[in-house]
């Protein structure tokens, strides 16, 4: 689809290429309004890529997707996620309660935690409960009681190489190895267990389609080899989440078509095989939300040194992924196109931190102060993975909503949260 916006540069950006004509007009209004820097997130944009995910999968009977909590914790956001038929995917007691708060009980929530501690499995036990996922053959005797439904996490080892996020299989903290995971069932089935799932997470930002293929093959492949050899059914397998979207202008969005297409075909062999199947399930965060948000801010110095910089007011406290993963988030400077006479740039934030770039060397046009920068794709693993290091504080966040309002959904932090847990009563040991 050719859009005419004169700014777009990245034809590719899935789901909605419109976001840049409903927003960039509006932009030194919004910026007025609110103040910078913020996220803003896109409504119909969420909406469309969530309808899509389903609609890829309707050839799959018993598909749900399990939003990822952690991409976007935002109960406003999950609402949205829920209205479309969505899950939640939880690893902390606090994404378990916002899921809740939202409405989230029992089969709406997973629970994949790692490394997990006894309150957590309180907390994901309680109020409903929550499809419980173990890391570990180890939990299952750490469990203060068995659900009639466990699944636990699979970590494949040697045979799939993983990515850089997540790590090399054989190298990753997470999942049960292979040799064990028959054992992790019968000791969850000694403890009660009656129902199944089986889980696995494998690669993150993945563009590839067919290697999500092959991880659902090798689900179904360890699901079979299990259930004859225990005797037992599988209600669903979860290949996780990992699907990726293109940060990066010249690349192709996922296929997620193809891949619901495939997937249907796989499980329908397992049916025909076998006279039943698990239902799929999926925890994509990033695919979901990531391509629907942008970071805003403000050019607000400029410093001409070995490199050219320019200082925004963000940083990494409002995301991390540049410094982090060395991750490219495109950035355009509204009402200043893209052209030939664009120089390489760093634009970095203000904290005591080399890595805290949001972009290196990167060819933009020329930014004068007070110019909005708009930092691409920050709709997942954005705000929610910032940090105060520096005492920086994070942004807030702002929904553009389907009706083309714009609604504050999270204030920003203030000096008074930050210095909130300076605040408490003495104590000292031994007492005197
Ligand atoms: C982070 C995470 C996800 C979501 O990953 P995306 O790359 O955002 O799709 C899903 N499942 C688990 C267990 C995770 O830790």
């Amino acid at each position: 689809m050719q859009d005419s916006h004169p700014l777009i540069r990245k034809p590719d950006m899935p789901a909605s290429p419109s976001l840049r004509q409903r927003l960039y007009p509006l932009l030194p209004q919004i910026a007025e309004h609110f103040g910078t820097p913020f996220h803003l997130y896109d409504e119909a944009g969420i909406r469309t890529t969530g309808e899509r995910l389903n609609r890829a999968f309707a050839g799959v009977p018993g598909f749900r997707e399990y939003y990822a909590a952690k991409a976007l914790p935002n109960p406003r956001i999950l609402a949205i996620a829920r209205e479309l038929g969505f899950g939640f995917d939880c690893s902390s007691v606090a994404e378990l309660q916002l899921a809740r708060g939202i409405g989230a009980r029992g089969d709406d929530l997973m629970f994949t935690s790692n490394n997990t501690a006894p309150d957590e499995f309180d907390a994901a036990l309680a109020d409903g409960g929550s499809i419980l996922n173990l890391d570990d053959v180890s939990l299952v005797a750490k469990l203060p009681r068995m659900p009639e439904r466990i699944c636990f996490r699979y970590n494949p080892g040697p045979a799939r190489s993983g990515n850089a996020i997540i790590g090399n299989p054989v190298e990753a903290k997470y999942g049960v190895p292979h040799e064990r995971i028959e054992d992790a069932f019968r000791a969850a089935i000694a403890r009660g267990a009656k129902r199944f799932g089986l889980h696995t997470m494998l690669a993150s930002n993945e563009l590839d389609y067919r290697y999500m293929v092959e991880t659902i093959a090798m689900l179904l492949s360890v699901v079979q080899t299990l259930s004859d050899r225990l005797a037992i059914r599988f209600d669903f397998v979860n290949m996780g989440g990992g699907l990726g979207i293109p940060y990066q202008p010249h690349q192709a969005e996922f296929d997620v078509e193809a891949l619901g297409a495939q997937a249907a075909g796989l499980f329908a062999q397992f049916r025909a095989q076998h006279g039943w199947a698990p239902a799929l399930h999926m925890e994509s965060g990033r695919y979901v939300t990531g391509p629907h948000g942008v970071l805003v801010t403000r050019a607000i110095n400029h410093k001409h040194s070995y490199r050219e910089y320019v200082g925004v007011d963000a940083c990494m406290s409002a995301l991390m992924r540049p410094g982090m993963y060395g991750a490219y988030h495109h950035i355009d400077v509204p009402g200043k196109p893209a052209g030939a006479g664009d120089v390489p740039v760093d634009v970095v934030g203000a904290l005591c931190e080399n890595n805290d770039k949001f972009a290196v060397q990167r060819p933009l046009p020329s930014i004068d102060d007070g110019d909005l920068l708009v930092i691409h794709d920050t709709g997942a693993h954005g705000h929610a993975m910032g940090f105060n290091y520096n005492g920086r504080l994070r942004p807030q966040e702002l929904l553009l909503t389907r009706d083309g309002r714009v609604e504050r959904i999270r204030r920003a932090e203030t000096l008074q949260d930050h210095f909130a847990t300076l605040d408490f009563p003495p104590d000292t040991w031994p007492p005197r």
